[in-house]
């Protein structure tokens, strides 16, 4: 059993004094090669997995009565019954939990324990990995398997009502079906996806986290889904047969009046156009075309979307000024969070070293940074 998956056992045997008939399940964060703020507008995107996961060992209760959770991360404990809620606020850890509980209800009230080494908050979705995670626990403790897409989806509406973020659906879906050594080119309009292999002998994709995790992050998201709802009905408005964002063409834009709306529509266009120019490159292994498209999506959540900060739009620059780097972007919501920097095979750690020093001296916090391995499947192993 790999050593994550030992260790969430090792820890329930210490909360719950042993682990018998536990099951270990896991789900990974995710990193986004391009196609950011297009998949809740029916659009397209190239997430891959990480090798970071959110690990959850569960079984039925012993006591036979109470729902008992457990966060090795956090070194918290949630007690509940079943016929009540958790007096958590939304978005505690415990409600995502108890959200995918209510969801997919076990046979019995449970005993369940989270631990994982998805950085949290940082926009590398530990949220969906611990949804997913949770998922597949209860669908072993029901005995009865969910279709992935049907998981994420559930997933999906737990974040909503319980955690009230109006996230869209790339994140649980990559993390429940992503392939190891694949990006997952998603069409979040038709729900399809196909994997697609990275020949990644020549290429590195580092990841750069801020560090900044801003209180507003998650009221501009949902401004931004906002304002493209009303950016939609502006286009209806004269072309009723436009029914997401994601059909609007060029000639929309340019009828549009310069505005807030104007910046969002087009971003959203372009994205979706990097996002298939993107599919193509990593098919071709071509690096430097993949790397200009992630400056130039770095350039639109800058300029038209605006969802960018200063600290990120330094590590992008200062990484792109670097020998080695293709190209390097933000991702995810915005506002802090991490990069994505797609570097020359060998060069990631003397990249990292380098922007870590830059980034220091400037704003006197120091930065995390990985390199990303191929990815681990989600899965569940019985013992
Ligand atoms: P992101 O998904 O980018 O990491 P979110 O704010 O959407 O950021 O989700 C982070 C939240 O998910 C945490 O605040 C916590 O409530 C929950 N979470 C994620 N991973 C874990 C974990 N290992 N243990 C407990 N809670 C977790
Ligand atoms: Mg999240």
């Amino acid at each position: 059993m790999p050593d994550m998956e030992q260790a969430a056992k090792e820890a329930f045997t210490k909360w719950r004094g042993d682990a018998d008939r536990v099951i270990v399940a896991r789900a990974p964060g995710r990193v986004n090669l391009v196609g950011d703020h297009t998949d809740y507008n029916d659009g397209l995107v190239l997430p891959m997995i990480l090798d970071r996961a959110v690990y959850v060992a569960a079984r039925l209760s012993l006591d036979g009565r109470t729902h008992h959770l457990w966060s090795e991360n956090y070194r918290e404990g949630v007690t509940y019954s079943p016929e009540q809620w958790p007096r958590v606020r939304p978005g505690h850890w415990a409600s995502y939990i108890a959200g995918m509980i209510q969801e997919l209800p076990p046979p019995g009230p449970i005993e369940l324990l989270v631990m994982g080494n998805v950085p949290l908050g940082a926009g590398l979705s530990s949220s969906a990995a611990l949804e997913m995670a949770t998922g597949l626990a209860l669908e072993a403790l029901r005995g009865k398997s969910v279709p992935p897409l049907d998981l994420a989806q559930i997933g999906q509406r737990v974040e909503h009502r319980y955690a009230g973020v109006k996230c869209g659906i790339m994140d649980q879906i990559v993390s429940r079906a992503g392939r190891t050594g694949h990006a997952l080119f998603l069409d979040c309009h038709t729900l399809k996806w196909e994997h697609i292999p990275i020949r990644s002998e020549g290429i590195q994709f580092l990841v750069i986290d801020s560090r900044v995790r801003r209180q507003l992050a998650t009221s501009k998201y949902n401004e931004r889904r906002a304002e493209c709802q009303k950016a939609l009905q502006c286009i209806q408005a004269s072309d009723a047969a436009i029914t997401s964002l994601r059909y609007a063409g060029t000639h929309h834009v340019d009828e549009l009046k310069e505005s807030v709306f104007q910046r969002r529509i087009r971003h959203v266009i372009s994205e979706n156009k990097r996002v298939e120019e993107a599919c193509s490159a990593v098919i071709r292994s071509d690096w430097s075309t993949l790397g200009r498209i992630l400056s130039l999506s770095h350039e639109s959540l800058r300029e038209d979307y605006e969802v960018s900060c200063e600290e990120m739009d330094f590590l992008a620059a200062y990484a792109e000024s670097l020998p080695g780097v293709f190209g390097a972007r933000m991702m995810g919501g915005g506002f802090g969070g991490c990069t994505i920097n797609l570097v020359r095979s060998g060069d990631g750690s003397a990249v990292a070293a380098s922007v870590t020093a830059a980034y220091e001296g400037k704003y006197k916090q120091k930065p995390t940074s990985h390199i990303i391995g191929t990815g681990l499947e989600a899965g569940c192993s019985y013992d």
